[in-house]
């Protein structure tokens, strides 16, 4: 059923945000967007290559190509973005290398290179991105510099390298700070919209579900109970004569009794029972699966926690008392005239001298458990 407000974000029917799934969704567009884009510059180069140069490079532009589509294909089919992400990133470590090594056609296939560190922190993230920095640039001190380099490779001039390693140091600086703060930014974004979230249906002050949500729920509660054909009850309670803890502790103190009242009548309902703050100091609550004869006994045994229940403020010691309007959810009326009828029962409460539990309809209360 629906569990208590604080461990449900979605429980109206709002839809929750997950940064994680956002992240997901980030990453699937990457692999989508980005493999898609690099297939086509990588077959565009194949054919120019293959017009002006008699097929330089094709057996590895191609071949890269086909493994990019079949990852992208891939990745459509399974959801499996992490494997993805990370052929990706050996994929580029490695054409790399092959163009370090080869020097691509004169000398200008590492220009190519620069592609990659922004690619790769964006797709990577921040920690795994400057993993497979390291792994570049390792590769490229290794064919610069490495003096037992097997294979007879491209002989770059001294100053080329030099200015090569300089210029690609300060683009894979320049890529990693921009994901850092990207990275950061997107943390607090996310936080802010977890908060914001939860603020949209959960009461600030004591942590209940609030008036919206209430309302949310009561109508989705009030539409599985008459399919179900299941009972459906609520109570409506007042906090007695609160205005006079404000008037003699302060706001302050109302505040905190308040927090207390919303506490002690939690305590007292099932999980899949909702507690919410209705307005200032009255509270609903919706007991799913509950006959009239149930929500009695529950809104009796709230009263009788709110009496006793004692809230110590600094050297004082407070109580409250709450009085209570029972009605039960049914398919002859709307949900307005329920409330209302709920609303009568809670002052007819009042009159008869407050801290009591009322009942709304010809509702006999159980022998023993006089309203
Ligand atoms: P009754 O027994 O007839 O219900 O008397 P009451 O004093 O509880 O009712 P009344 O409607 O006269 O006063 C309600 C008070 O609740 C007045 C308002 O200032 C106070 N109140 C409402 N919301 C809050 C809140 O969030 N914090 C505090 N501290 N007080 C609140
Ligand atoms: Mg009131
Ligand atoms: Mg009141």
């Amino acid at each position: 059923m629906f569990p208590l407000i604080e461990k449900a974000p979605a429980a109206a029917g709002q839809t929750a945000i997950d940064p994680e799934a956002l992240e997901k969704k980030r990453l699937a567009q990457i692999v989508l967007l980005f493999g898609g884009v690099a297939v086509f510059i990588l077959l565009t180069i194949s054919a120019v290559n293959y017009v002006r140069h008699s097929g330089a490079f094709i057996w590895m532009t191609v071949p890269a190509a086909a493994v990019l589509l079949a990852l992208v294909f891939f990745t459509q089919r399974t959801g499996n973005i992490s494997l993805a992400i990370n052929a990706f990133g050996v994929m580029m470590v490695a054409l790399s290398l092959i163009l370090l090594v080869s020097g691509g056609i004169n000398g200008y296939g590492l220009l190519w290179i620069y592609i990659f560190p922004p690619f790769i922190f964006y797709a990577q993230g921040f920690r795994r991105g400057l993993f497979y920095m390291a792994l570049l640039i390792a590769c490229v001190l290794a064919v610069f510099y490495g003096q037992y380099w097997p294979i007879d490779h491209f002989r770059y001039s001294p100053d080329y390298k030099k200015r090569f390693l300089l210029s690609l140091s300060g683009v894979v600086m320049i890529s990693a700070i921009s994901e850092y703060s990207r990275q950061k930014t997107h943390r607090w974004l996310a936080t802010l919209a977890a908060k914001l979230e939860a603020l949209s249906y959960q009461d600030e002050l004591t942590g209940l579900a609030n008036r919206r949500c209430g309302l949310s729920q009561l109508s989705t509660l009030r539409e599985i109970s008459l399919r179900n054909e299941t009972p459906f009850s609520l109570i409506v309670v007042d906090i007695d004569h609160f205005k006079q803890i404000n008037d003699h502790y302060g706001h302050e103190a109302g505040d905190a009794m308040l927090r207390h009242c919303a506490d002690t009548m939690r305590q007292g309902i099932r999980k899949q029972d909702l507690l919410v703050r209705w307005g200032g100091e009255e509270f609903l609550c919706l007991l799913p699966n509950t006959d009239l004869d149930g929500a009695f006994v529950v809104a009796e045994k709230m009263r009788n926690n709110l009496e006793k229940a004692q809230l110590v403020a600094g050297s004082r010691v407070l109580r409250a008392t709450g009085s209570f309007g029972v009605a039960r959810v049914g398919k002859e009326e709307s949900l307005d005239a329920t409330l209302a009828r709920a609303d009568e029962a809670l002052y007819r409460s009042k009159e008869e001298g407050r801290n009591r539990v009322s009942v709304a309809d010809n509702f006999q209360p159980p022998k023993g458990k006089a309203a």
